[in-house]
């Protein structure tokens, strides 16, 4: 218990053996350590032997995470943006901001690749704070050119919400940039909600104060309990790519589909599909009430200045 709050502790353990891992102490130690992370990654509370090919893994790991550790200082990070379309206008709803690593060897780095060591190491605060700041500049700056508001949406990684003040950094964010709060929209994850309800909620609730709405992304992958959603007050829910992406022919898929939207609608959220990337599915998601669609069918996540082109193009063509 600590100032009344309570806290569960687990241990992860990595064991190397005495002669057969190594046969002094440092390489011990550090076989043991690479074995400890090895456990970590496995999801914590377990423990892990040594075996030898871990260490080319972690040789490989250590120098992403130092080279991590030095991009938000070289500027190697970069936001694409990927449109978000309305299914009644046709017109593109918002944008939805996806970080990219540009390794000055490695090319363009995914964030699968990345995120989870910039959460395990901690630099996810500052990669999320710099995330949301070239976000909400973009959103200004969208704002600006076309004349009328264009949301924004920005993913926010379990750390980051359980770590470091994230109201105060949103708070400030907003004012520095001129972002329209109204406008900037958080997506949170459901296994980040389960696993902090209580703070979830008032968190979710000063962001609704602030004028920020929260979406939850990836829904149906996590624990998808319905109370919670009742509770929470957020305002859509991002069906998984997973569902989408065998409708309308999978007919298990296609009811999950039609379910999510109706339950959706019926607690007033908006409801957008992720992965859509054929006309079946966007006739599908249509015909069924989907309120808005992202995916390779309408655009890919497009560099900036692309992104803020179609965005014209989109505004310009049908307002
Ligand atoms: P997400 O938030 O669910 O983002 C959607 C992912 O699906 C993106 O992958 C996007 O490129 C991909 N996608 C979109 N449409 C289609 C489609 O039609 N077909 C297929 N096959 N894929 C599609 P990406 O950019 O690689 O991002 C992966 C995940 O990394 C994101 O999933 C999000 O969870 C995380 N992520 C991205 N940017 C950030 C960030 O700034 N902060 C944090 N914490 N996480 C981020
Ligand atoms: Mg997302
Ligand atoms: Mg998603």
């Amino acid at each position: 218990m600590l100032a009344g709050k309570e806290y569960h502790v687990s241990a992860s353990i990595g064991v190397s053996t005495y002669p057969d891992d190594a046969d002094d102490v440092q390489t011990l130690l550090k076989n043991a350590d690479i074995a400890m992370y090895r456990a970590k990654e496995q999801g914590r509370n377990m423990f892990q032997f040594y075996a030898a090919q871990m260490n080319v893994h972690s040789v490989e790991r250590l120098a992403l995470e130092s080279g991590l550790r030095r991009a938000v200082e070289r500027n190697e990070l970069v936001l694409h943006y990927q449109p978000v379309v309305d299914m009644r206008s046709g017109r593109i709803a918002g944008m939805e901001a996806l970080v990219r690593w540009q390794h000055p060897e490695k090319g363009l780095i995914p964030p699968d690749t990345f995120i989870q060591i910039a959460e395990e190491t901690g630099l996810i605060v500052s990669i999320g704070e710099w995330v949301l700041r070239t976000a909400c500049e973009a959103q200004h700056a969208w704002e600006k050119s076309i004349g009328q508001p264009v949301r924004i949406a920005v993913n926010l990684s379990p750390r980051q919400f359980v770590i470091g003040d994230l109201l105060k950094s949103v708070t400030r964010i907003i004012h520095q940039t001129g972002c329209n709060a109204s406008c900037l929209e958080l997506e949170i994850t459901e296994s980040l909600v389960m696993h902090n309800r209580e703070r979830a909620v008032a968190l979710i609730t000063q962001f609704k104060e602030l004028g920020v709405s929260v979406a939850i992304d990836d829904f149906g992958t996590g624990y998808s309990s319905l109370a919670y959603l009742k509770r929470f007050p957020i305002d859509s829910l991002k069906i998984d790519r997973s569902f989408i992406v065998d409708i309308p022919g999978d007919a298990d898929n296609a009811a999950i589909t039609q379910a999510i939207i109706a339950m959706a609608h019926n607690l007033k959220l908006r409801v957008i599909a992720e992965g859509v990337e054929t006309l079946e599915q966007f006739t599908f998601l249509r015909d069924h009430g989907c309120d808005e669609i992202q995916g390779f069918y309408f655009s890919r996540p497009l560099p900036e200045a692309q992104a803020t082109a179609l965005l014209q193009k989109s505004f310009l063509n049908k307002s």
